[in-house]
């Protein structure tokens, strides 16, 4: 599933075509969704947000689209009256004078009063946007060191929305593997010195994955290994049995909270 870092990109590219214009056509086939048509042709589109991985496209007239794209939804932005090559459905289609803005496949779309995204039940429980530019690192650290999280252990915080929003498999490894810990350690085991470290590669790795199109690898670290393309993009994810690119010992693939883990089980500290 897209992280936090992928539907943020492809919030901004629909931004590039939407933001600041005006709807002329809106079509839906999702049958409850269909009503909305006539009542976003004439809106103008004020902003494209993520929150995680739910993308919310506003409205000027007190509208707001959520969805979340989950496994198998896809945006494609195009010129208006051409149409991408794919054997995929449509289930919505925002055109300005200029652009089509279309949502393929997705399942979970509705549309929201400012009142109703509010009290929105998905998102009324999610944590803070791992991406939002006003979350430093000590706020991390203290939500990490929170009554709520302090006891759960590392491997599953990361993946749990409510802690953080947009953080998710890719993520979670290289994370944990970049702040050397283990993800059998809870926060509770931490000093403040890897409270404070874990808090800083949370924001580091999540911001470089935004920024580069999910490589969590340094730049110069690729340059040295001489290696390109998607075969270097991570420091441990998928990465079994490969040396660590930090000890030369081989990554190990674990599961946790159900999905597969990678880590090196020399570099990152099993605590006490
Ligand atoms: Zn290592």
């Amino acid at each position: 599933m897209p992280e936090g870092p992928e539907i943020r990109r492809a919030a901004d590219r629909i931004a590039r075509v939407l933001v600041g214009q005006r709807i002329e056509a809106a079509e839906f086939t999702p049958e409850t969704l269909r009503p909305f048509g006539p009542r976003i042709a004439g809106a103008r589109v004020r902003a494209v947000d993520t929150h995680g991985k739910a993308m919310l496209t506003r409205f000027d007239n007190d509208l707001t689209m959520y969805s979340h794209n989950q496994l198998y939804g896809r945006w494609y932005t195009v010129r208006r009256g051409t149409f991408p090559n794919t054997g995929r459905s449509l289930r919505v289609a925002l055109h300005t004078g200029r652009h089509s803005a279309l949502l393929y496949s997705a399942t979970d779309i509705s549309m929201l009063t400012g009142e109703e995204l509010r009290s929105h039940p998905f998102l009324s429980r999610l944590g803070p946007d791992v991406l939002d530019p006003a979350l430093d690192a000590s706020a991390i650290a203290e939500r990490l060191d929170a009554q709520r999280f302090r006891r759960r252990s590392l491997g599953a915080l990361y993946l749990d929305q409510a802690f953080l929003a947009g953080l998710g498999n890719y993520l979670r490894s290289e994370i944990l593997f970049c702040a050397r810990l283990h993800p059998a350690l809870r926060p509770q085991d931490l000093d403040q010195a890897a409270l404070r470290r874990l808090a800083r590669e949370t924001l580091k790795i999540s911001q470089r994955s935004y920024r580069t199109g999910g490589v969590t690898l340094p730049k110069s670290r690729r340059s040295k290994i001489g290696r390109k393309g998607r075969r270097a993009r991570f420091w441990v994810f998928a990465r079994a049995g490969k040396p660590c690119l930090r000890c030369r010992k081989p990554i190990e693939k674990g599961s946790r909270a159900g999905r597969r883990l990678y880590l090196c089980s020399v570099c990152q500290d099993r605590g006490a």
